[in-house]
């Protein structure tokens, strides 16, 4: 099926059949050489992703619960829960444009103008924007509400200067979610405003970092008096706090919704291509292997419920709260151990090993490289500890 014969609107009214036809679109339209579990493996270019993802959301498959007013499909929660769990379930690339459609675009959904959401949301849903967030500086990470990027209004325009760092595509993007002060450092996180900063405004200058996996996912992005027009600022001036804590709140509970059918999926993979080897084979039967695999396996478990709990308490009203963080914990703790895993088994394969054993190592090292900075983006470990502390379990703080 194509994708722009796909059945929209999909069967929502009817969960089961809605999971066949998006299961159906996934298997028939993913390239099979894109699946990261492929022997005979291609990297898709930028090009190419910005497509596929505009062909998803022609499927329907992003922008689930978005308005129609604005491009999206207009279901709710529950289904896009489902695409999910779908999207979960291969392993296909990431997309180039979370942000966009994750972190920017609900929050533009929460507090932007009607203006502000008939131009972003559909730019986003088409692939015509790719967002970053720029809220990190070198000076604040854990501590973000003692940012000093600058926001200070000439009469005409915003004028943006400063530094942020660790912005993720933020050489790709066209916009960016940016948290600037518009208040005195003393005002803490009273005086931050949240802005849709366009990445080719003069004064924006945007230098790649480069990762330990050889990759250049991130950038530092220098910002010397760079305008943001007065329809470009997001929510009241001295609002920018209270977004940008639900953006956190949305980016530890709720982005990448379908992590934990990945998970799975990863799971899956390592145990298939060990029982594809003599002696993976006898090492994943040894107790202490298995025990270690039964682990993970109970904890992907724990954390689709942890999942599906939250998107329930949304569709009924509720919101996120600090239980983001108690997710945002888990999966990054439990993720890092599995990676860990599957490095320690794969390193014990048979020489020379089988292009199964290939595939899976290859795979499996950009993981376990990457799973190491999933206990620090979204906001450290410590960071969600003390959250939980504090938030869930009202433990006094230390004087
Ligand atoms: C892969 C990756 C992608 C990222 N993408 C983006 C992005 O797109 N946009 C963006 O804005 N940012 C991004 N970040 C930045 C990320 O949000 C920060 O790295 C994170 O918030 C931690 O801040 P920091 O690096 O300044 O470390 P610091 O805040 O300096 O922390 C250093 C250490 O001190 C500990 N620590 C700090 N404060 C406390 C405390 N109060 N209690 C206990 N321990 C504490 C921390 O846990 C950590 O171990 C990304 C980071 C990574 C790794």
């Amino acid at each position: 099926m194509d994708a722009d014969t796909a059945p929209s609107p999909l069967p929502a009214g009817d969960p089961a059949a809605y999971r066949r036809a998006i299961r159906h679109w996934l298997e028939t339209n993913l390239p099979p050489a894109w699946r990261s579990d492929a022997i005979a493996r291609a990297e898709p270019s930028l090009e190419e992703l910005k497509d596929w993802e505009a062909r998803m959301h022609r499927a329907g498959l992003w922008g689930v619960a978005w308005p129609k007013a604005y491009g999206g499909h207009g279901l709710t929660l529950r289904e896009h829960l489902i695409v999910s769990q779908e999207v979960g379930r291969l392993p296909m690339p990431e997309s180039v444009n979370s942000i966009g459609k994750e972190l920017a675009g609900p929050i533009l959904l929460a507090i932007g103008t009607e203006e502000q959401k008939k131009r972003f949301i559909p730019a986003i849903l088409e692939m015509r924007e790719i967002w970053c967030q720029g809220f990190s500086e070198p000076e604040a990470g854990s501590d973000l509400a003692g940012l000093r990027t600058r926001a200070t209004h000439d009469g005409k325009v915003w004028r943006i200067t400063g530094q942020k760092i660790w912005t993720s595509g933020g050489f790709r993007a066209q916009r960016c979610l940016l948290l600037a002060r518009t208040g005195t450092l003393e005002d803490r996180h009273r005086g931050l405003a949240l802005f849709a900063l366009r990445m080719d405004a003069p004064g924006v200058t945007v230098q790649r970092i480069r990762q330990i996996d050889g990759e250049a996912e991130f950038a530092q992005v220098f910002l010397d008096n760079a305008p943001v027009e007065e329809a470009d600022a997001l929510g009241a001036p001295n609002e920018g706090w209270k977004a940008a804590v639900r953006v956190l709140e949305i980016e530890r509970a709720t982005n990448r919704m379908y992590r934990a059918w990945r998970l799975e999926n990863e799971l899956r993979h390592l145990v298939s291509a060990c029982r594809a080897d003599p002696n993976l084979s006898a090492l994943i039967a040894d107790p202490a292997y298995a025990q270690r695999l039964a682990q993970f396996r109970i904890e992907i478990e724990v954390l689709k419920r942890y999942v599906e709990g939250v998107v329930e308490d949304l569709v009924s009203g509720g919101a996120i709260g600090g239980r983001g963080s108690l997710i945002k914990l888990h999966w990054s703790e439990a993720h890092q151990r599995f990676a860990a895993l599957a490095m320690e088994l794969l390193g014990q394969a048979s020489l020379p090993p089988a292009p199964e054993v290939r595939a899976a190592q290859r795979r499996f090292r950009k993981i376990y490289m990457r799973a190491r900075a999933e206990t620090i983006y979204a906001g450290t470990s410590q960071i969600q500890l003390g959250i939980i502390a504090d938030r869930i379990l009202g433990l006094p703080r230390a004087a």
